[in-house]
């Protein structure tokens, strides 16, 4: 075959596919043209999670009726006309292809009415044929309607995710850009059901109790920093409010949602040590600097970008983040007292339990009263050798006692045991979790029902994982917007907040998209288990010592957590006496 030009309706389709890859990339591309338009107010509606229908109208400054054909025609843009501004870019569109590629790929109508026209006017275009202006009655703004998105690409419609997942696309990145735009009023309605409005008062931290809810927000610490041009600006969370991903790192560079790996690395890095392994804290900054710092021209969806001073940018970033941290959380340390004392100023001596740390690891240990007297269980396996471990058990133990509120200390008959008590309490919850699955998990009623609040995000998955969480013996229906009534728990979890386990459910669905269903209740279980277990930092009565001691001898796998990590280390007793001297090199 020779070489020919694609036919035009060809050209676009390809086209389109870098700009519309989702029904999240059109609402994106609705959402800025609306915030271009100067819009006060941006309503959103979508069905059939964008696939049937995605609506989106602005009380921008519409377009004019006489340019309506343009404006659904590739290249042509109000935003730019040299090629000098393209490294001065302040509106979030540029590339005028949005409307084009988006009418290529479906049922395309806009109605639109400029502030001092009398009529407004509409046109259509189907799968990318232009269809002539009419004038229609319309309030000023514009209204964006795109019905049956990609029915003409069947191939792009088998690469979209569940409707959950495209669902759930679409309100994070709502949220992102009521997070950006604080003075916007934005709503959305999600298959009937209002699934985030914001007041558009102007206040950052009250748009982030609209979507995360009055807790959260109070929660979050304030950034605030301006050096070298380069302002930087958002919240993020203290390092105990965490996730198990990065999800909820955004960050929007003067206006824009960006994607960028080593702004993500510069708050990783601020947060450095203060987080547990596998946890990311949540994070919305907003930097801001001359449009010539940035190159925004770099991908179809502009959300990639160049930076000119890259390691400027980092930095900033990560100061301003390690100083918000620093200024909200107390010093690691600070309440042991003494060590600190008169090196942190007038807060040490604020702090009044100056500890001797030897007292304190004392009174850590607590040692069984009588241990040697009773002939304890830890005799028997001598005197029955038959019951010697399986291949990856532990033997009978004998207690010894508690270690820093955080170990149990125990004898075998071939050394020292240290156990991490959550890790340990971890395994032997999710091997009950496990046992009890195949007739359906108990389930105990709460005495008064729990109201808990999801994400937007993440409420829309959980609507649509109700009937899973039903066989771990959770009882949830929903209750209102991004609202979940918490009725029972697993009976094993008796213990937990409703609230803590719902979220660590969440993040568990949001993680993995299309999960095998066995793969997939392991894990939950495992997640929840780990929720629920007893934390290091608790003492533990010697009852409850000796039960977790028991209960971890009866796993099946007793020497590592769900996730992996061992629960215990074993000292052998020659390790011990060569430690000591007793034996070997001299
Ligand atoms: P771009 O935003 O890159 O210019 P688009 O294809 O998204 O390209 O839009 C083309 C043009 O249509 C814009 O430049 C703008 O003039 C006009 N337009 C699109 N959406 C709106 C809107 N909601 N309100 C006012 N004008 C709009
Ligand atoms: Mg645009």
């Amino acid at each position: 075959m020779g070489i020919q030009l694609l036919a035009n309706e060809v050209a676009s389709q390809i086209a389109a596919g870098e700009v519309v890859e989702r029904p999240a990339s059109a609402v994106k591309e609705l959402i800025e043209n609306a915030i271009d338009a100067g819009a006060r107010f941006i309503n959103i509606t979508i069905e059939g999670a964008g696939k049937r229908l995605i609506e989106i109208a602005d009380d921008g400054a519409g377009i004019a009726g006489e340019e309506l054909e343009l404006a659904v025609t590739r290249h042509a843009t109000s935003k730019l006309s040299t090629s000098a501004e393209l490294f001065h870019i302040t509106t979030l569109g540029f590339r005028g292809e949005a409307l084009a590629s988006i009418g290529s790929v479906s049922i395309l109508t806009v109605t639109t009415r400029q502030a001092d026209a009398p009529m407004g006017s509409q046109m259509r275009v189907e799968g990318g044929m232009i269809g002539t202006v009419t004038s229609a009655g319309a309030p000023i703004g514009t209204v964006v309607r795109v019905e049956n998105l990609f029915y003409n690409v069947p191939a792009r419609l088998k690469f979209l995710k569940s409707d959950s997942t495209e669902r759930s696309q679409i309100d994070n990145l709502v949220t992102r850009y009521a997070l950006a735009y604080p003075d916007i009023r934005f709503h959305l309605k999600q298959e009937g059901k209002i699934s985030l409005q914001t007041g558009g008062r102007g206040d950052r931290r009250a748009v982030l109790g609209d979507l995360y809810g009055a807790e959260t927000a109070r929660k979050m610490l304030e950034v605030i920093s301006d050096s070298d041009g380069i302002r930087v600006s958002g919240f993020i969370s203290p390092i105990s409010l965490t996730r198990s991903n990065r999800r909820e790192l955004t960050f929007f560079v003067n206006g824009r949602p960006v994607q960028d790996a080593s702004l993500a690395t510069a708050v990783l890095q601020a947060y450095h040590n203060l987080l547990m392994v596998g946890r990311y804290p949540m994070v919305a900054l907003f930097i801001d600097m001359p449009p010539e710092e940035v190159d925004v021209n770099v991908h179809p969806t502009k959300a990639e970008i160049r930076f000119r001073s890259r390691d400027a940018v980092f930095s900033s970033v990560q100061r301003a983040v390690r100083r918000a941290l620093l200024a909200h959380s107390p010093a690691p340390g600070l309440e042991t007292g003494s060590i600190y004392q008169g090196g942190w100023g007038q807060e040490s001596t604020a702090t009044s339990n100056t500890i001797d740390p030897a007292w304190d690891f004392a009174r850590d240990l607590q040692t069984q009263p009588n241990p040697p007297e009773e002939p304890g269980e830890w005799e028997e396996p001598a005197s029955t050798p038959t019951q010697t471990p399986l291949p990856g058990g532990v033997p009978l133990l004998r207690l010894v006692g508690q270690l820093a509120s955080a170990y149990l200390v125990a004898e075998g008959p071939d050394g020292l045991y240290l156990i991490d008590q959550h890790a340990a309490h971890e395994r032997v919850l999710y091997e009950k979790f496990m046992a009890s699955r195949g007739e359906g998990v108990p389930s105990q009623a709460l005495l008064k029902p729990a109201a808990v609040e999801i994400p937007p995000a993440g409420a829309r998955i959980l609507e649509s994982e109700l009937p899973v969480l039903s066989k771990f013996g959770f009882q949830v229906e929903s209750f209102g917007t991004n609202t979940f009534l918490v009725r029972a728990v697993p009976t094993l979890l008796s213990g937990i907040e409703p609230g803590a386990a719902l979220r660590v459910l969440v993040e568990d669905f949001e993680e993995d998209e299309t999960p095998l269903a066995a793969e997939l209740e392991a894990r939950i279980i495992a997640r929840v288990c780990k929720r629920a277990a007893v934390k290091a930092g608790k003492i533990l009565s010697p009852e409850e010592q000796k039960a977790l001691l028991a209960d971890l001898e009866n796993c099946r796998s007793p020497r590592t957590c769900p996730h992996g990590r061992p629960t215990m280390i074993h000292l052998p007793v020659d390790l011990l006496e060569r430690q000591f001297g007793r034996r070997g090199a001299r």
